[in-house]
């Protein structure tokens, strides 16, 4: 292809919100054998809703979830939005932790007044977060994290939460002072174009896989829904770039698409990486190209786009 049709080629792109870092990068799409999937924020809306929360101990409801919100306060994780979504929601709606001066307070919810007050906390990227309130510990998270505090989960507790995973929920584990409270349930719906997609690739001889933190069930209950066969869960951030080079050990030229600091590390290491445009920063910049729609169509069209300007015919 000619200069001009490159720069071309990146016009065309722009115009259809599809932001290409320069030519090498726009030239390496044409020969895409492998599209890796993140799934939270990529393949699913990013926008998760809470299904249940249930305690296990004789704490109140309203208790348990201002305790699980005010430890996802400080997290920028979709799963931590959600949750302080719902506990904000239950805070000033329920009937019983209603403010007793009658005002709506709802218009004030994103004061953090009525959450703890949080120190030591920590974010643990794959797992959960961390952090004390009034002195006391308190972890939310996943399996790994648990054990990792050595916090003990009961069978009729991962019972449930085996239940949650076989219909394509997360359980995020609630453990405080040493002992396994509550779990919660949140649900991350597919992006409405992400089952299209995936079968566009197919068609267009192109493998799609999916990497997730996220558990092994709640993985395969999704990549099930979206059509992709070839699933890797439980993968730590690291883990992901290593999954990106398996692929590669071969010589077959692999894109990543991902929106978050956990996927930076694989976004680098592919031939090309795509960061969802409603993603971190850290993504976006770790990436050849933003998809700036966050609209997973564009995986398509951004390969398409190289092999049109490249005219090579496979
Ligand atoms: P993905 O790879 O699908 O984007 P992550 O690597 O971000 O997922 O997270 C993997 C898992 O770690 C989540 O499914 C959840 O169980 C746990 N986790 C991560 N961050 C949080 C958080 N802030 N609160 C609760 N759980 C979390
Ligand atoms: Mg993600």
């Amino acid at each position: 292809a000619t200069p001009t049709a490159v720069m071309v080629a990146t016009g065309v792109g722009a115009n259809n919100g599809v932001l290409i870092k320069g030519g090498d990068a726009l030239e390496r799409a044409q020969k895409v054998k492998y599209v890796i999937f993140d799934k939270t924020g990529t393949l699913t809306q990013g926008k998760a809703t809470v299904t249940s929360a249930k305690v296990f101990t004789d704490m109140d409801r309203g208790e348990f979830l201002k305790l699980v919100a005010s430890a996802e306060g400080s997290s920028e994780h979709p799963l931590a939005k959600a949750i302080v979504e719902y506990a904000r929601h239950f805070h000033f709606f329920d009937d019983s932790s209603a403010t007793k001066d009658g005002q709506n307070h709802s218009k004030d919810s994103t004061m953090p007044e009525w959450l703890f007050n949080v120190s030591e906390f920590s974010a643990l990227p794959g797992k959960g977060v961390q952090c004390f309130i009034d002195g006391k510990q308190i972890s939310v998270g996943n399996r790994k994290l648990m054990t990792e505090c050595g916090i003990d989960i009961p069978t009729h507790v991962e019972n449930y939460v085996i239940e949650l995973e076989e219909s394509a929920i997360t359980g995020i584990l609630v453990a405080f002072d040493g002992k396994l409270i509550g779990v919660v349930g949140v649900a991350d719906p597919l992006k409405r174009e992400a089952a299209v997609v995936v079968e566009g690739l197919g068609k267009m001889g192109v493998t799609p896989v999916m990497v997730t933190g996220d558990n092994w069930r709640t993985a395969q209950a999704v990549a099930e829904e979206v059509g992709i066969q070839d699933v890797r869960a439980e993968v730590m951030p690291a883990g992901k770039a290593d999954v990106v080079r398996s692929f590669q050990r071969d010589g077959s030229i692999v894109a990543m698409v991902g929106d978050g600091i956990n996927d930076s590390p694989a976004l680098a290491a592919a031939d090309v990486g795509m960061a969802i445009g409603a993603g971190t920063d850290i993504a976006i910049e770790a990436a050849d190209y933003v998809l700036m729609r966050s609209n997973l169509e564009d995986v398509i069209t951004a390969i398409d786009l190289s092999r049109k300007t490249f005219a090579r015919i496979r």
